[in-house]
């Protein structure tokens, strides 16, 4: 049996816990590998190393920090199939949305080696007379990333390359779900030349969030999971006095004019509504269809009957769903909507995929008439569950996604120019499609989702996470030209 190693001081070390838990292919219930709940010992020991290994990181020069990337992006691009491989097994997803798990995570790491272009300060000359003022970006010390189940590729390098750039060392918290193909990441980003201490793994679930959050010598905490865990995390995170930022739960809308382009649009919401079985944090799980769109129902419903469930290693459409407690919450969720009188429409419960009888299937499910009392509606459920409402107007459908608390995500579906601005000018979600389904900015800008979907100011990579890991320090300096005296001043310089 495989026992997933940590990564303290350089090393690739197994944990002398006696906490283990498994690691599950999702397709099969088979046992793949145990990963440790690391000990509170272990976790002193990999902060100790990075505290250490700051001291001299902090001052390795900008473009030697910059190549390491260089050559880390292009040993995943060598290992892109092995990785793909690896996330598929112990999470589900195919094995075409795996490469493209891991190909978001490569571009963050494409752009950490700009990061000689981006980790630039301010300059103003003569504030006063012979007197200039700079900024510079320092980097803040030891910083952690917690990381969710469904991305296990792409979240965590959202993290380390950019906190690493931009100078800091850093502790990593994989999912304990799925941390194999993050493991496999970091041995690259090992055999990339990361030095020893810089890049550290820990393992576990609450026990050793909460460690990570308690620490005094980590300065700063990115999460990426839940709403609950999210808001613990930012609140614990906070009160020890770090700086945090939780990127958290979602229901993101889909808002179809009847003037959308047909075909495109239901392919694109499909897609978004049951790809990866619905586990993504921008997964559309509801789609609001304005005034004649709603006689589109018959062709959504073809659309996802349309899909093939299997093991994600066949590369058809949908996979398993991480875990059984996964898809049991999924279940009972279909159950309260049908109790609370929406019309299911398609029911993807109950099914079975030849060859995988113990996987953790749920198949594409659809309830019309939903209204934004029920819990299909209040509840992210995660799973490949398309929620249908309708509205009479665009100014209704926008009442109605601002009612919402999240902000993760929407997106609107229109050949109407003028719609499409006013969508966007008065929707209050951070990250808006324009018939584009799954908006998430490449890292030339930052993950931007908001209200409850989000705590803290800046976003997970980009330029807000180059703010987000680095602490601006001023300079003003004047340097004396002549001998002249001006005599001694008491009072503040106007
Ligand atoms: P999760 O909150 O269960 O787990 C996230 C991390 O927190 C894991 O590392 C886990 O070990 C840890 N954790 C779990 N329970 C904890 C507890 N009680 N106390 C402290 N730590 C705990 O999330 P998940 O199920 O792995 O991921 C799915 C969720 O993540 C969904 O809600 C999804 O919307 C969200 N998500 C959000 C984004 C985003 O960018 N907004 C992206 C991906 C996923």
């Amino acid at each position: 049996m495989h026992h997933v190693k940590q990564l303290i001081n350089g090393q690739f070390v197994d944990s002398n816990t006696s906490e283990w838990i498994d690691i599950t292919d999702p397709a099969t219930q088979e046992v793949i590998a145990k990963v440790p709940q690391t000990t509170d010992d272990e976790i002193n020991q990999a902060v100790a190393a990075a505290q250490k290994a700051f001291q001299t990181w902090r001052k390795t020069p900008i473009t030697t920090r910059a190549r390491i990337f260089l050559r880390y992006q292009a040993l995943i691009r060598d290992h892109m199939d092995e990785l793909a491989e690896i996330l598929t097994a112990e999470q589900g997803k195919t094995i075409a949305d795996a490469r493209g798990d891991v190909f978001r995570g490569l571009e963050v790491v494409e752009h950490a080696a700009g990061i000689a272009n981006l980790q630039i300060g301010d300059f103003v000359e003569n504030v006063a007379s012979g007197v200039d003022t700079y900024s510079i970006w320092q980097p803040l010390g030891v910083c952690a990333g917690i990381t969710p189940f469904n991305f296990p590729a792409m979240i965590p390098l959202w993290m380390f390359p950019m906190a690493i750039a931009t100078g800091n060392t850093f502790i990593l918290k994989p999912s304990e779900q799925d941390p194999m193909v993050t493991m496999r990441l970091v041995e690259l980003a090992v055999e990339a030349g990361v030095p020893e201490g810089v890049l550290n793994v820990v393992h576990g679930g609450k026990a050793t969030v909460d460690a990570i959050c308690d620490h005094p010598d980590i300065k700063a905490v990115s999460f990426v999971g839940s709403t609950n865990v999210g808001k613990h995390v930012y609140e614990r995170a906070s009160q020890s006095g770090k700086r945090a930022q939780c990127m958290m739960g979602a229901k993101n809308h889909g808002v179809i004019l009847p003037d959308a382009n047909k075909e495109q649009t239901l392919n694109q919401l499909a897609g978004a509504a049951f790809g990866a079985a619905g586990q993504r944090c921008m997964a559309l799980s509801v789609v609001v269809l304005v005034g004649a769109a709603g006689e589109w129902i018959d062709d959504i419903k073809a659309k996802a009957e349309g899909l093939i469930v299997s093991a994600g290693k066949h590369d058809k459409d949908l996979g398993p769903l991480i875990s059984p407690a996964a898809k049991a919450r999924v279940e009972h969720l279909i159950g309260t909507g049908v109790e609370e009188g929406a019309s299911l429409i398609l029911d993807g419960r109950g099914i079975t995929v030849e060859g995988y009888e113990k996987g953790n299937f749920v198949g594409p499910t659809i309830f019309d008439n939903v209204t934004s009392d029920m819990q299909i509606y209040q509840q992210e459920i995660f799973g490949p569950v398309l929620c249908i409402m309708r509205a009479n107007s665009l100014d209704e459908a926008i009442e109605l996604l601002n009612a919402n608390p999240h902000g993760n995500g929407t997106a609107i579906f229109t050949q109407s120019g003028a719609a499409a601005h006013k969508f966007q000018q008065d929707i209050q979600v951070g990250q808006i499609g324009i018939n584009l389904p799954i908006p998430v900015p490449l890292p030339m800008f930052s993950f931007s989702g908001s209200r409850a979907s989000k705590l803290g100011d800046l976003g997970p990579y980009g330029k807000q996470a180059v703010q987000f890991y680095t602490q601006t320090k001023t300079v003003t300096a004047r340097w004396f030209d002549d001998e002249a005296s001006r005599g001694v001043n008491t009072t503040i310089s106007i």
